[in-house]
């Protein structure tokens, strides 16, 4: 039965039969996913206990992937996703996960009803109830929505207009910059037109990322479309396309591509002889192919996954256009067009590089920017596998608050024995969970760099 006509307990159990077969990720991730652990609790009960799994447990084990994307097989996990849309398609989105997901919501929600956002956070009769109402912990710490979004400012600077110039690019604030923390924007913006950019925050929306792994796949599919239109657009009128947040960058330049390469008009593009199947092989370079025979693969490598409703050479194309924002500073800087004239912050901080960027193979571009600040003490914590454990906003619901903290734990030791005077990292969900679990306060690496100009 091809998966298409699959249950999503069926998907499951295709996932587990076959990491149970592969067993790697029964030691190489029983400290760093959540998933796994329960996977393997599940199939020793089964095997060595002779207790079947049952339908609840299937459907809590799939709640516990957050899409970190550190296992080293993609089709994992982007199974389980597939798996948790059936569920959704069958069952319906629950209010207090919609809510919790749209952060454009929640921040005009907050901003209209001050006193919402205040009792959320502070009434002490008030605050458990809605907490409750939207399956929030207790204990975890929410962000406040600041007065004036990023969107906002952009607008009153008319960066939400396209204007002429040499150097033009557009910029992905994505929601977390966009409502939660706008001096991100502010400063990629400022570090922008620092080195001579125009500068256009096009019209956008959620990545989508919340949505795939809450398992909504009709608005997975809406958001992916609408701002791939968008973006593409914005790049096709002549502008570089950035982003800021890494887990929007790994939706729009890793998993929605994911194969898109495989799809007929792809080998079209590329010339692929008849009967042979091209892969890009960027290890071996610029413009180098994997070439296979395709009667071999073609039942494997087939462009029928998650995102193939959408036109794969959009989604290649998205993919070539789209930089991370320090990846495009690097480019900057070896092409001598970065200003590096930064003053010297004489200060000692923690790098860590977060999942979704470690994903997407670029090497830690920010570290080797901010080591061109004088004077600035900064050093990477954290292994290839260590995870903040927050998962998005996994870490905020009431029955996943201490998987997230126990998963951060080795991480946050880690920290705290570098006695750093602040963290820096680009990924805000790692940011939430640093501020609720570590005394230290938490920056994006463009708002260090930022600083660093500013100062001069
Ligand atoms: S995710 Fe891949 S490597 Fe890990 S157990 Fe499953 S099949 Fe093996
Ligand atoms: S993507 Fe992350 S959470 Fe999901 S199975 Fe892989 S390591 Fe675990």
């Amino acid at each position: 039965m091809g998966q298409k006509e699959q249950t999503p307990q069926q998907i499951l159990r295709e996932v587990i039969r076959l990491c149970a077969d592969c067993d790697t990720c029964r030691t190489m991730m029983e400290e760093d996913c959540a998933f796994f652990i329960e996977l393997y609790r599940l199939q020793d009960q089964e095997q060595e206990e002779e207790v079947p799994i049952t339908e609840a447990q299937l459907r809590y084990l799939a709640e516990l992937c957050t899409l970190c994307g550190l296992c080293p097989c993609p089709k994992v996990p982007m199974d389980v996703m597939e798996a948790k849309s059936r569920y959704i398609e069958q069952e319906g989105m629950p209010l207090a996960t919609r809510l919790l997901n749209d952060v454009p919501l929640m921040a005009r929600m907050c901003g209209t009803f001050p006193r919402l956002a205040k009792a959320l956070q502070s009434n002490r009769v008030l605050g458990p109830l809605l907490r409750k109402a939207t399956r929030l912990h207790p204990e975890r710490q929410l962000p406040s929505f600041p007065k004036r979004n990023f969107f906002q400012w952009a607008a009153s600077k008319g960066l939400d207009r396209q204007r002429a110039g040499d150097h033009r690019v557009a910029y992905f604030a994505g929601c977390t910059a966009g409502y939660l923390f706008p001096e991100i924007g502010r400063s990629v913006v400022e570090i922008l037109q620092r080195n001579g950019a125009t500068v256009y925050v096009p019209p956008q929306q959620c990545c989508g990322m919340p949505y795939l792994v809450e398992g909504d796949r009709k608005r997975t599919l809406q958001l992916a479309r609408d701002n791939m239109e968008r973006l593409l657009e914005t790049a096709d009128a002549g502008n570089d396309l950035v982003y800021s947040c890494p887990t929007c960058g790994f939706f729009l330049k890793s998993l929605l591509k994911e194969r898109a390469y495989y799809s007929e008009a792809y080998q079209k593009s590329i010339d692929a002889d008849e009967g042979m199947l091209k892969i890009p092989a960027p290890e071996k370079g610029k413009n180098k192919f994997w070439s296979l025979r395709k009667a071999m693969y073609k039942n494997i490598l087939k462009d029928d996954g998650y995102f193939s409703a959408i036109d794969p050479m959009d989604r290649v194309n998205l993919a070539e256009h789209l930089y991370d924002f320090g990846a495009y500073l690097t480019r900057l800087h070896a092409e001598g067009r970065l200003k590096t004239d930064f003053a010297p912050l004489p200060e000692r901080m923690a790098y860590f590089a977060p999942c979704h960027l470690r994903e997407q193979k670029m090497g830690r571009p920010y570290l080797d920017l901010l080591k061109l600040i004088p004077e600035l003490d900064i050093e990477p914590v954290g292994n290839d596998y260590d995870c903040c454990g927050m998962g998005g906003i996994f870490g905020f619901k009431d029955h996943f608050h201490q998987k997230s903290l126990d998963l951060g734990g080795p991480l946050m030791d880690k920290i705290r024995a570098h006695r750093p005077q602040a963290i820096v990292t680009d990924c805000m969900s790692c940011r939430l969970q640093f501020n609720h679990c570590l005394p230290y306060p938490v920056f994006h690496p463009v708002e260090v760099l930022a600083r660093a100009y500013r100062v001069n």
